[in-house]
């Protein structure tokens, strides 16, 4: 999905959130916790908001991804890292406790909202963990038994994001299985290294034959479509494989 596309808002005025809490992750990603002042919002766990924001005398349309679940009271938690040189993410990483955001939204279609019948394959890119996040958590509250794994690489280790959460996950749902990777191993690192392409090429290309898994992929830039392309060139069917590209 293009940027243009993710912040089309067709006739839908927007809405008014007051950032009611900043958690800083590290030194420029951070979780801005939001209160619509309208009260709770329904959404389905993967879909974003689309943020309007004044920035030096423009308007910019931003989207973020939701990464609290739908339910969980009535704070919206969206997740982001600061851009070099990136307007809008530097705006809202300025921002203080009490801000207030316009937005549109919920808006998107990678959502999992009804966890198919299948094995599922989480494949998250840094900040990309971000839908990921409640979408896993669907999954594993549903009633399948079936085996649920999430891949996710960050750039370094202190940029593993929602780590604790992560980890206690795994041992509430023994289904689960988290694997964390970096680019390179840092000293210690009992993880993957590499790429996504790599480890998913290996296990999921050239590992079996099983072409009944489910992918749900989210990050930044051409990575995310190698991916698509990958895995729905090797038989998996279309709409088994879900993304979101930022
Ligand atoms: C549907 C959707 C959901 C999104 N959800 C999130 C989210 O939950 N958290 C989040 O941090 N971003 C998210 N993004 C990206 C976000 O909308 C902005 O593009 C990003 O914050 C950069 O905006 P900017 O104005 O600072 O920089 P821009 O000048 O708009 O972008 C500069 C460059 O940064 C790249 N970029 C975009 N996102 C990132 C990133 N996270 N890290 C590094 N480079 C990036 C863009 O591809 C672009 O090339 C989402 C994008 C889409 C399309």
């Amino acid at each position: 999905m293009s940027q243009a596309e993710a912040g089309a808002s067709p006739g839908r005025p927007s809405s008014v959130a007051i950032v009611e809490r900043i958690k800083h992750h590290t030194a420029d990603t951070r979780s801005l916790f939001l209160r619509p002042t309208t009260g709770p919002l329904a959404f389905l766990p993967g879909q974003f908001l689309s943020l309007l924001l004044a920035v030096d005398g423009a308007l910019l349309t931003r989207p973020y991804s939701i990464a609290s679940y739908p339910g969980d009271g009535e704070l919206l938690e969206i997740c982001l890292n600061e851009v070099p040189g990136g307007r809008g993410s530097h705006y809202l990483c300025s921002l203080a406790v009490g801000a207030q955001i316009n937005f549109t939204g919920p808006w998107g279609t990678f959502v999992l909202d009804q966890p198919p019948a299948a094995e599922c394959i989480f494949l998250a890119d840094g900040t990309g963990i971000a839908p990921i996040r409640p979408m896993l958590r669907r999954v594993l509250e549903s009633e399948h038994s079936l085996p649920v794994r999430l891949l996710y690489r960050a750039e370094d280790e202190a940029q593993v994001l929602y780590r604790n959460e992560l980890m206690s996950w795994t041992r509430q749902h023994p289904r689960l299985t988290c694997e964390l990777m970096l680019p390179t191993p840092s000293d210690g690192w009992r993880g993957l290294h590499g790429t996504l392409l790599e480890h998913v090429e290996a296990r999921y290309v050239h590992g079996d034959d099983d072409c009944g898994r489910h992918f749900y992929i989210c990050g930044v830039g051409p990575a995310v479509t190698q991916l698509r392309d990958l895995l729905r060139g090797a038989g998996y069917q279309r709409r088994a494989v879900q993304y979101e590209k930022w």
